[in-house]
């Protein structure tokens, strides 16, 4: 199928190509909406195999945007941006600002952000091109690395699925596996083991969670595997797709919730999951703190009143796991419906918002 023809098919708004021949920058915006305000997303910088790879990804990856910024209330659609090329290899000064130009002739329809390959010197280079930007570095006055409230943020989700489950939100002497300690990962498994949590951590590359381990006084096991650990929580938190048929059957834990994004290998595996008598806490929902918080720059940034709106996750999980038990549903299907809901209410009090 033709490029274009997957644009058509995918319900984008609009597909912005970008390119600068100097900088050798080559790079998709993808607008999925702007019901809600304008699309945001980061920019993701991956060597992908081709421009159809590149344009699949910014596609998928800015639909789930607006799923998460509309099931977190907030007055943003979603979007996502792709470079590209190994940031390794081609990342210059040049190709970061020729793609901001890109961002800024969108007219503030599109507001970006880091994500994998890019970091907050580079939102902080773009930010000399264009305003369109959330996540500059705390001494530009911005939020910095949204990983911590991410991880902030999965922690309330858990408190939320804890009470649910033990009708008691403390973390205190539960056992919690989180498999991968990158930068959300290792901030969550600090964060549980202050809060008193008996944590087990496994990591992909060695050394890595030994290390943790050996600060925060948690346990290690492989990372392959790790799924299968008997625990309370299981916290996925490195790649997606990690809870397919195979894995979701060697489950031990009572309830998953952890950052990475789409941890389902596909929609039907919610099902399989709850078949099994484990709760799941739909990832776009769980791991939304690091957007609640990068939004917060939108009105000048505020440390204090950017973990109040992290906090909010905690009752958007509670609502969620209550309507899936009202009406019957899975919790990522009420998830889902939760942003549905939000668009239409929304979008029927106004005009779209650009
Ligand atoms: P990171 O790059 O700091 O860490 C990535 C983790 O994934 C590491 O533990 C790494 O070992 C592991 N990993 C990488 N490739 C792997 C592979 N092939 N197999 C197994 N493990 C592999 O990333 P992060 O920012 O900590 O993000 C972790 C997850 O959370 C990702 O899925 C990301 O999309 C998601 N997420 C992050 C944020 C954020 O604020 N950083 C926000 C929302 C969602």
């Amino acid at each position: 199928m033709d490029l274009f023809s997957r644009i058509a098919d995918s319900e984008h708004e609009q597909v912005l190509f970008g390119y600068d021949a100097a900088s050798g920058l080559r790079a998709i915006v993808a607008i999925h909406s702007t019901q809600l305000g304008p699309a945001l997303g980061g920019t993701r910088f991956y060597p992908y195999a081709d421009e159809g790879d590149a344009l699949a990804d910014a596609l998928r990856l800015s639909r789930a945007m607006t799923a998460k910024a509309a099931a977190a209330g907030l007055d943003l659609g979603g979007g996502k941006a792709v470079i590209i090329g190994d940031p390794r290899r081609i990342k210059s000064e040049r190709l970061i600002r020729a793609f901001a130009r890109q961002v800024h002739s969108l007219g503030g329809r599109y507001i970006t952000a880091e994500d994998v390959g890019t970091s907050t010197a580079d939102i902080d280079l773009m930010r000399r091109d264009t305003p369109h930007v959330v996540g500059l570095s705390t001494a530009l006055g911005g939020s910095g690395d949204p990983s911590p409230a991410t991880a902030i943020g999965v922690v309330h989700a858990m408190r939320a699925v804890a009470e649910r489950l033990w009708d008691n939100d403390d973390l205190g002497g539960r056992h919690i596996v989180v498999a991968g300690v990158g930068k959300v990962g290792s901030a969550l498994a600090r964060a549980l083991a202050e809060a008193g949590a008996r944590v087990t951590v496994a990591n992909r590359t060695p050394g890595v969670a030994e290390r943790l381990a050996g600060e925060i006084g948690a346990d290690v096991v492989p990372f392959a595997g790790s799924h299968a650990t008997t625990c309370d929580l299981f916290a996925p938190c490195a790649l997606g797709g990690v809870l397919d048929a195979v894995s979701i059957g060697q489950l031990r834990c009572r309830a998953v919730v952890g950052s990475a994004n789409n941890q389902l290998s596909s929609p039907a595996m919610a099902r399989l999951i709850e078949q099994r008598g484990i709760a799941y806490g739909p990832d776009f929902v769980v791991n939304a703190g690091g957007l609640i918080n990068a939004a917060e720059e939108r009105t000048g940034y505020d440390g204090a009143r950017a973990a109040a709106a992290v906090a909010t996750i905690r009752q958007t999980t509670r609502s969620v796991l209550e309507r899936a038990e009202r009406e019957h549903l899975t919790s990522a299907d009420a998830a889902l419906r939760l942003a549905e809901d939000r668009i239409a209410a929304i979008t029927a009090i106004r005009p779209p918002r650009t």
